[in-house]
């Protein structure tokens, strides 16, 4: 679907980083949207995107916005729509205000994905939840919003657990996150702390991957969400994996399932038509493994241009019912991709005014 003939203008924030490299990739052609405007911290505004930032991908640093001056966050940007790749921190203060001024804020940041206002969105999994923007407006007297994409490990684990829950219903899981060390930004884990090893500790992180998950999985009405009553624990773990999260899955349905009926309600789960239709959507939401061994971070998280999660290993479980392995593409559709569907699905749904 081709929206409009010129372009909206875009900013990315913390373009420099980690998440705001995978940013600048998968906007740099984009058919909707042209980035205008880049941001970074005192470090390198002022300078060009070519010099302050230092290039991680294969891929060349895209020519259009190699010479873009870096510049502080302000509600000034050239831009319409804003992304953001902001430490939390930092996103606290400045996406608030650029969603005063009338900026639409497209958040990687975990900054605001609790507040009972702000959707907290995977397109497929949980669109319904953007109505939450019009009360978000009201309540903040506010001209733009604020909309969040999950933690990057939440993300592949509700994917995979969207279509038993509707299917089965679930009353129980337990997570354990393999998360590779792209998902620390740039410098993260020092090599000593990783190399040939594994690092039992991420802050905050199982924390996200309980809330989160429950907040997806729930409801929203008047105006504020109703997470979702599974009970779920989860253990987060840094290993020695450039880039892919994965996690390994115990899971208890309501209602009792042969893995024959699981492989079923992967294959029968329905996406919205315009959700399905939009640039970045990938053709298979899920990559179903039968081979033992799969899905592996190196191998399967590139599966779809990075916005498929993988999900294999899939067997009965002595405790649960049933168990299993994914993989996400941690900066893709764990971060930059998943925000991006997000921006795409506001535009088509046309619930980011037009200026025409
Ligand atoms: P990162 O590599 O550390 O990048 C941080 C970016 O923020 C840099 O561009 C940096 O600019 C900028 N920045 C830092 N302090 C700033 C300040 N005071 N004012 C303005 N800009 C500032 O981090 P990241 O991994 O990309 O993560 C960005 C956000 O996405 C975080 O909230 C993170 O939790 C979230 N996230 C990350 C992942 C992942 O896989 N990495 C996945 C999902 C969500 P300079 O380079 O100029 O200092």
């Amino acid at each position: 679907m081709q929206v409009s003939n010129s372009k909206m203008p875009v900013a990315i924030l913390g373009a420099t980083g980690t998440v705001g490299q995978r940013f600048v990739q998968l906007l740099s052609n984009h058919p909707w949207f042209k980035i205008t405007t880049l941001t970074g911290s005192s470090r390198s505004q002022g300078k060009t995107y070519r010099m302050a930032c230092d290039w991680r991908h294969s891929s060349p640093l895209p020519q259009a916005i190699q010479d873009l001056v870096i510049q502080p966050v302000t509600p000034n940007l050239d831009a319409k729509l804003v992304f953001s790749a902001l430490p939390t921190g930092v996103a606290k203060k400045h996406e608030p205000e650029l969603a005063k001024a009338g900026f639409v804020v497209c958040s990687n940041s975990s900054a605001f994905r609790k507040q009972e206002d702000v959707p907290l969105v995977i397109p497929e999994i949980n669109a319904d939840h953007f109505r939450l923007i019009s009360s978000q407006k009201t309540a903040q007297d506010w001209k733009g919003f604020i909309v969040t994409s999950p933690n990057c490990t939440t993300t592949g684990i509700v994917m995979a657990l969207k279509p038993l829950a509707d299917k089965f219903g679930i009353e129980k899981v337990f997570a354990v996150s393999m998360q590779a060390i792209s998902g620390a930004g740039y410098p993260g884990i020092s090599a000593l702390d990783i190399s040939g090893n594994i690092f039992p500790y991420i802050p905050g992180e199982e924390e996200k991957i309980e809330e989160e998950t429950r907040i997806l999985l729930g409801t929203i009405s008047q105006g504020k969400k109703h997470a979702h009553e599974l009970s779920i624990s989860s253990q987060a773990n840094r290993v020695d994996v450039l880039e892919g999260h994965t996690a390994s899955i115990s899971i208890q349905l309501k209602k009792k399932s042969s893995l024959e009926n699981v492989y079923e309600a992967y294959q029968d789960f329905q996406v919205d038509e315009d959700i399905k239709n939009l640039p970045s959507s990938p053709n298979n939401l899920f990559i179903l493994h039968k081979t033992p061994g799969r899905p592996q971070p190196r191998i399967d998280r590139d599966a779809e241009s990075g916005m498929a999660v993988s999900v294999g290993q899939i067997r009965p479980c002595s405790i649960f019912d049933l168990k299993m392995t994914t993989v996400i593409h941690n900066t893709i559709r764990g971060a930059a991709g998943g925000a991006l569907l997000n921006a795409e699905l506001l535009v088509s749904r046309k619930l980011i005014p037009s200026d025409e």
